[in-house]
């Protein structure tokens, strides 16, 4: 008689958050036209037959929502969206917020990731640089969101120095890491490295600023230079309930403090 071997399931250790902005009607996109046009091609009542079916269609821009720019956007002969390679897409990220001095047209600066490196290490190649501004409380509010144009943006000393420590990519809360009127150099400086770029990241409070990792998987579209993405977070359970201790203890220490 053949022995059974029993094998316990794995476990999946993480909590997993979504960063992603939901696709739908008057979002904000870059030229503030619709980007994103669902139609019902076929409703159940077109159907005779016993099962019925509602059949949707999308006319999309490929840079609308949270979205990824691949090195095509701006290099010509650059990797397209299909080509990018997953043990870059599935990395270890780390959260670089200045949500709290920001103003519309703040540029992240290399001092801001040296003071994030002081306090939580050296950025090491292969991680995602997630550029936390806040600006995405105004994703409900299309034109504040694209402001004509004018939102926190990243410095092109600040992504030149993030490509010198070797990151996986960069990713943003808002319309771009570039504000039109500097010009595109953290685009040109990103994608020209063979890097990519997300834009329109959300729910990125609950992102920690070091521990997690991100799973950045764009629509599979051949040539395409940008693609929409399902942006998730995952957070180890163990270091879950260790920022919740570390909250509780920061608080604990501000009661006792003065
Ligand atoms: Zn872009």
């Amino acid at each position: 008689m053949q022995k059974i071997t029993r094998v316990a399931p794995p476990t999946f250790d993480f909590n997993i958050i979504d960063l992603t902005h939901t696709l739908e009607d008057n979002i904000p996109s870059f030229d503030l036209n619709c980007g994103f046009v669902q139609e019902i091609k076929s409703d159940y009542s077109d159907c005779t037959g016993e099962v019925k079916f509602r059949i949707n269609q999308l006319k999309i821009e490929n840079g609308i929502g949270t979205h990824v720019d691949a090195p095509a956007h701006c290099i010509p002969g650059g990797l397209s969206i299909e080509k990018l390679a997953f043990e870059n897409l599935v990395v270890p990220c780390v959260v670089i917020d200045v949500s709290k001095s920001v103003h519309e047209r703040y540029s992240v600066s290399v001092e801001d990731i040296k003071t994030f490196e002081k306090e939580y290490g050296e950025i090491t190649e292969g991680q995602f640089v997630m550029i936390r501004t806040g600006w995405e409380m105004y994703w409900n509010d299309k034109e504040k969101y694209h402001n004509n144009y004018i939102f926190p943006s990243i410095s092109k000393e600040a992504s030149l120095y993030l490509l010198e420590r070797g990151i996986a990519g960069i990713g943003i809360d808002t319309l771009s890491p570039d504000r039109p009127e500097d010009g595109y150099p953290v685009h040109t400086a990103i994608l020209s490295s063979g890097k990519y770029i997300v834009e329109n990241a959300a729910n990125l409070q609950d992102l920690p600023i070091v521990g997690s990792f991100i799973v950045i998987l764009p629509l599979k579209i051949k040539d395409a230079t940008e693609a929409p993405v399902r942006l998730i977070g995952l957070i180890q359970k163990k270091l879950s309930n260790n920022i919740r201790v570390m909250g509780f203890f920061k608080s604990l220490s501000s009661l006792f403090a003065n």
